[in-house]
């Protein structure tokens, strides 16, 4: 079958914050892929596409964009991109749809894949930079994934020449500040070295977003885990700090680990006790907290720092003293996609479903946290 000339590589991820984003694709993979809570790269080469290559996917994004708009406008819309134009160019060109897509939720934002995009040169991402500015005059917002190691590389001048170039965002993979955790999972950086890569980055003026992994002390380290991931947040006071529950699919190494017996997962009661210990050390940063992954049991976990630190206290604290039965339902209606906040266990309309689960599960002698288990390995 014969490639559109609309077509541009892509690849398997981006920060949920980036769902509306055009996703660009600089590197294949992930040049480290040792992290063993990690499935996304396992049994894929890293490698580095040229300049042209980028460059022609560049091109592609562009003349798909300014084909959807001649059709918008033989649809009557101006050049506007509506719902029904992005429906139209689903059905009729669905090579189109993607950029639709992006341009429907404003074509503002764009995403660099895949996990350590600056790995580039910095010439060659300045140039890239400067190309997608060219193209798309609308894109206000562009970011990217790096590794602390990777960033530790790079001067703040280097930082400030992207930030000059429209480089605005770096998401950074944290995963703990305790540095026996991150030797346990293999994540080849230090709680020192994060502190170090988060200064330099915020030093130039590119906004910082960090993740954080719930669990990833497990039994033995949850508490050095939270202390340490808020003391190094503290000494970085990124932009964002996200937040994300471990979830362990079997194709991640941490998946074996488990079987042999060298990581205890914690229990989503467990790692919601971990969060709030965590919670409770970030002190004198500013920043923005959000639990915006599915994965999270508790979603409304979010605010600025330090003003909303008691509400999202108070959020923790309501569920932890919930009976057990109670904090059991909500689990799983949280899982199941029917609850998002805990007020919404008020809600007849959606408490119905997720009881009569639980009534079943019951019936038929299944823990509730074996079934959880199972439906959470979907969201990976
Ligand atoms: S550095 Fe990131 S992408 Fe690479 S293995 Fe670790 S978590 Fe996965």
């Amino acid at each position: 079958m014969a490639i559109s000339k609309y077509a541009f590589e892509q690849g398997p991820i981006r920060p949920p914050s980036e769902s509306n984003s055009l996703l660009l694709r600089l590197t294949r993979n992930c040049p480290w892929n040792r992290c063993l809570f990690c499935p996304v790269y396992k049994g894929k080469e890293f490698s580095r596409r040229s300049l042209e290559e980028i460059k022609s996917d560049i091109e592609a994004a562009a003349d798909a964009a300014e084909k959807i708009k001649e059709l918008s406008h033989t649809l009557g819309y101006g050049g506007e991109i509506n719902r029904r134009t992005a429906a139209m160019v689903q059905s009729e060109h669905p090579e189109l749809f993607q950029v639709a897509f992006w341009l429907f939720h404003g074509g503002e934002n764009v995403f660099l894949q895949d996990a350590d995009s600056l790995l580039l040169p910095v010439s060659q991402v300045t140039e890239i930079l400067s190309c997608i500015k060219e193209r798309f005059p609308t894109v206000k917002r562009i970011t990217t994934y790096a590794r602390s190691r990777t960033l530790l590389r790079r001067s703040v001048e280097d930082f400030k020449q992207l930030k000059e170039a429209g480089l605005n965002r770096i998401h950074v993979g944290l995963e703990s500040g305790n540095d026996e955790v991150l030797e346990l999972m293999q994540k080849g950086v230090s709680g020192a070295q994060h502190i170090e890569a988060g200064k330099r980055v915020k030093a130039s003026g590119i906004s910082l977003s960090e993740y954080v992994i719930l669990g990833l002390g497990g039994v033995k380290l949850w508490r050095a885990h939270a202390l340490d991931t808020a003391r190094v947040l503290n000494e970085i006071n990124p932009d964002f700090i996200r937040v994300r529950t471990l979830a362990v699919p079997a194709s991640s190494p941490l998946y074996n680990k488990i079987q042999q017996g060298g990581f205890e997962p914690l229990t989503d009661d467990d790692v919601v006790r971990e969060e709030a210990l965590m919670i409770e050390n970030l002190e004198g940063i500013e920043s923005h907290f959000y639990s915006d992954h599915i994965l999270n049991l508790l979603e409304e976990v979010n605010g600025k720092l330090p003003r909303d630190k008691p509400d999202m206290q108070e959020v923790i604290n309501r569920y932890l003293s919930m009976p057990e039965t109670q904090r059991e339902q909500f689990r799983l209606g949280r899982r199941t996609g029917y609850y998002r906040t805990l007020a919404d266990m008020e809600n007849g309309a959606l408490k119905k479903p997720v009881e009569r689960i639980y009534n079943k599960l019951q019936k038929d002698n299944v823990p509730v946290d074996d079934y959880i288990k199972q439906v959470m390995l979907r969201y990976i």
